[in-house]
C-alpha cells in the first residue's frame, strides 16, 4: 500500500511517526486553502487548519483526518498533543473497534476532532483488511445516498449571484443567515435558481417570535429546513420555536455527542452529524441509529475538508434524510480523490474502507 505517499507527498516539516505495538501511527498538520472568504454567523476565514493521520497495520494503511475551524477550540498544536498520547500496545487486534475508540476516548476529554482523525483511520485500516466499503459493511446501499446541498456563506449580493451560477449543478442550496442581511440574500438566490435551499442561522437569531416571522416567510420561498436557528443555550424558546416551525428544526452547535440526541429530542426535529463533533465515524453511526429511532430527521454534515474525511462520512449517508457534504469542494488543495458529486448526488466510490486513494498533483 502507498501508506507513506500522501504524508511524504507533504512538506516534510513536522511529521510525526510511532511506532506503538503492531501499529505504526502518523501524522502531519496541514492548511487547507479556501477558494472564497467563508463567512458565517459569527466569523470570517480563508484557511482550515487540518491534520492528517495514517494508521498502518501489517503493511496495509488507513487514512484519517481532522479538521479544526477555530471555533470548535482546536488546533495543530492541541491535535499533536493528543495524538502524540495514544498507545497501542495493548491492542493487537485492530478488529476490537469498540474496545480501541473507547480508549482513544478516554485518554482526555474534548478534543473531538482529533479522535476523529484516529477513529476515521481505524475505520479505513478495518475496510481495506476486509476489503470492502464502511457502506457495504454496514449494510447500506449505494444508490440510496441523498443529493448534497452546496454552501452559500453571507456575502454581498453580487458575489452570490456568481456563487449561485457556480453552484448550478447542484439540486439543493445551503445559504447561511443570521445576520440583518438575510431577506436580501434569500431574493437574491431566488431570483437566479428555483431549488430547494436549507437555511443555517449558526445560533444568530435570539428572538423567538422573530424566529418564527422569519421561518413563515423562508417556508415561502422555498426554504425546506432551518438549521441551529437560536443560541444553543435558548433550549425553552428553541422547543417553542420547534412545536411552532412550519418547517423542521435542526441541531447543530446544540449536539456534539451521542449523549446530546437525548436532549435534542423534542426541542429540535433532527439533529446534523459531523464526524468532527462527535469524535467519528463509529460514534455518527450511533447517533444516526438513536436520532432515527426517536423520529427524528438525519442529515449528515461536515467541516471545509479534505477529501478523506468527506469520504468518510458519505458511508453513512444512505441513511440520512439530507448531507451536506461539500467540504472538500471549498477547498483548493485537496489530497485525496474520494466521493464524488455526480448530478448533485453523493456518489460512493467502489473501493474499501472510506474510499479514498492519494490524488496526483
Ligand atoms: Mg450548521
Amino acid at each position: 500500500m502507498s501508506g507513506l505517499n500522501v504524508l511524504n507527498s507533504l512538506p516534510k516539516t513536522s511529521l510525526f511517526t510511532k511506532k506503538t505495538g503492531k501499529f505504526i501511527f502518523r501524522f502531519r498538520p496541514y492548511q487547507l486553502q479556501l477558494k472564497h472568504t467563508f463567512t458565517i454567523s459569527g466569523n470570517s476565514r480563508t484557511t482550515t487548519a487540518v491534520m492528517l493521520t495514517e494508521l498502518e497495520y501489517e503493511g496495509i494503511t488507513g487514512y484519517g483526518e481532522a479538521s479544526m475551524p477555530p471555533y470548535l477550540g482546536e488546533s495543530h498544536a492541541s491535535a499533536t498533543s493528543f495524538l502524540s498520547k495514544l498507545q497501542l500496545d495493548s491492542f493487537s487486534d485492530p478488529f476490537r473497534m469498540e474496545e480501541i475508540l473507547a480508549y482513544v476516548d478516554s485518554i482526555e476529554p474534548n478534543n473531538c476532532a482529533a479522535k476523529a482523525s484516529f477513529d476515521i483511520a481505524l475505520h479505513d485500516l478495518v475496510g481495506k483488511l476486509l476489503n470492502q466499503p464502511w457502506y457495504k459493511i454496514w449494510g447500506l446501499s449505494a444508490e440510496k445516498t441523498p443529493l448534497t446541498s452546496f454552501t452559500i456563506g453571507i456575502d454581498t449580493e453580487e458575489i452570490i449571484r456568481q456563487k449561485v451560477k457556480e453552484a448550478a449543478i447542484y439540486k439543493i442550496l445551503k445559504v447561511k443567515l443570521g445576520r440583518e442581511t438575510d431577506k436580501m440574500m434569500i431574493s437574491t438566490i431566488r431570483s437566479e435558481t428555483n431549488v430547494p435551499i436549507c437555511a443555517d442561522v449558526n445560533q444568530g437569531w435570539t428572538d423567538r417570535q422573530m424566529a418564527l416571522d422569519m421561518i413563515f416567510w423562508l417556508k415561502e420561498k422555498g426554504v425546506i429546513f432551518i438549521e441551529q436557528p437560536m443560541p444553543k443555550e435558548q433550549i425553552d424558546d428553541m422547543a417553542w420555536l420547534t412545536q411552532h416551525s412550519p418547517l423542521p428544526t435542526m441541531a447543530d452547535e446544540f449536539l456534539q455527542r451521542f449523549s446530546d440526541v437525548k436532549r435534542a429530542y423534542q426541542v429540535y426535529s433532527g439533529v446534523n452529524i459531523k464526524l468532527m463533533k462527535c469524535t467519528g465515524m463509529r460514534e455518527a453511526y450511533k447517533i444516526l441509529l438513536a436520532a432515527r429511532a426517536l423520529d427524528m430527521k438525519i442529515m449528515i454534515g461536515c467541516m471545509t475538508e479534505t477529501s478523506c474525511a468527506v469520504s468518510a462520512a458519505s458511508q453513512l449517508s444512505p441513511l440520512a434524510d439530507w448531507a451536506d457534504l461539500d467540504g472538500n469542494l471549498l477547498i483548493s488543495n485537496d489530497v485525496f480523490d474520494g466521493m464524488q458529486v455526480i448530478d448533485g448526488k453523493v456518489t460512493l466510490p467502489d473501493r474499501p474502507g472510506i474510499g479514498v486513494i492519494q490524488k496526483n498533483t
